[in-house]
């Protein structure tokens, strides 16, 4: 029996596409049931030949995938020699995660996105935009606690059913979002885990890491992702759209990728999505104020853009050439304020 069945779209990979789509359907969901696992192989980027593009899509049963990533679990994706998953977490946030999708675009690469639930709230457009270009959406629970192993149970079923709902509601259409969820900070408990697997939610861990949330150059950051993808050969690769070094490094790192011959897989789990979402379009100004206004000059309270950029002014974490453990990711410098999330953690 085969593994890989052909579609003709990216986006048709369990409904099948026009004429033939029961049929197709019927024959997605017994391979899916054979081997838990499907795949789709894409169509060239359009305009650009020379695209990294996304090689393959990944359909998974998350009942046969309950945790995955070799940085924490024993099982991953089954992925072959070169192949790379591109998942960004703590998103989105403007206007990194505009450029990132950009970026994306102009390769035809398609990445997961774990988003963080209040982040979706205040800017649902560019969750739909992300949903709309085909790219693959799980969650990373509502306010991406520090130290989400140390939550209470009643406290960690909150964040992750709150950043669920943040998201459907963002989306606008529940079934837009996939049942993926990267925990923060990769802050795993048994207890945590058995929540997800309770609610058939895929625990997303990674493979290999890029240290972007380390502040550290965007030169760097490719260099840390290629050598340690190198090293394994293939994998999950976590990276974040809040940084800037992450949006400088992206260009680059999808080149370098190309050039040492690495495919971009997406994975997507099984069952049906909608194609795509309506844009959300800008409310008119209805402010009756007289001209001119009296500005405001006393901030009332942060929003999520400025928390992230208060963020991103505080001080570094350092240990910069050690290989990276799940424990040293839990490191934080002591000097950070533990409600900092975006500095502190991934
Ligand atoms: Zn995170």
């Amino acid at each position: 029996m085969s593994r890989t069945i052909l579609f003709r779209s990216l986006h048709s990979e369990v409904d099948g596409a026009g004429r033939s789509g029961g049929l197709m359907r019927g024959v997605v969901l017994f391979v899916l049931w054979l081997v838990g696992t499907a795949t789709a192989v894409a169509e060239p980027c359009a305009g650009n030949p020379d695209a990294l593009g996304t090689s393959r899509v990944l359909t998974i049963s998350p009942s046969d995938f309950r945790r995955i990533g070799s940085m924490q679990y024993t099982q991953t994706l089954p992925l072959n020699d070169h192949e790379v998953v591109i998942t960004f977490d703590d998103g989105p946030i403007p206007p990194y995660s505009n450029v990132i999708l950009d970026t994306l675009a102009s390769q035809c690469v398609k990445a997961t996105y774990f988003l963080v639930g209040e982040m979706a709230r205040a800017y649902p457009s560019i969750v739909r935009r992300m949903f709309n270009e085909g790219h693959t959406l799980g969650t990373h629970s509502q306010n991406h606690p520090y130290a989400f192993q140390r939550l209470t149970m009643p406290r960690f079923e909150q964040q992750i059913d709150g950043g669920i709902a943040s998201v459907d509601a963002a989306l606008g259409d529940p079934k837009a979002l996939s049942p993926f969820f990267r925990i923060p900070g990769l802050g795993r408990t048994s207890a945590i885990e058995e929540y997800l697997a309770s609610k058939s939610l895929v625990t997303w861990s990674a493979d290999v890491v890029a240290d972007d949330w380390k502040h550290i150059g965007a030169k760097e950051i490719v260099k840390r992702a290629m050598r340690r993808l190198d090293e394994k050969g293939r994998g999950i690769l976590l990276l974040h759209d809040i940084h800037p070094a992450t949006v400088l490094a992206l260009p680059t790192l999808l080149k370098e990728l190309k050039e040492r011959g690495y495919h971009v897989v997406q994975v997507v789990a099984a069952g049906e999505r909608p194609k795509t979402l309506p844009e959300l379009v800008a409310s008119p100004d209805t402010n009756k104020e007289s001209w001119p206004r009296v500005l405001q000059t006393k901030a009332t309270h942060d929003t999520p853009a400025k928390t992230a950029v208060r963020h991103r002014g505080k001080k570094l974490i350092t240990n910069k050439h050690r290989r990276p453990t799940v424990a040293s990711l839990h490191e934080t410098d002591q000097t950070t304020d533990a409600s900092d999330w975006r500095q502190s953690q991934f």
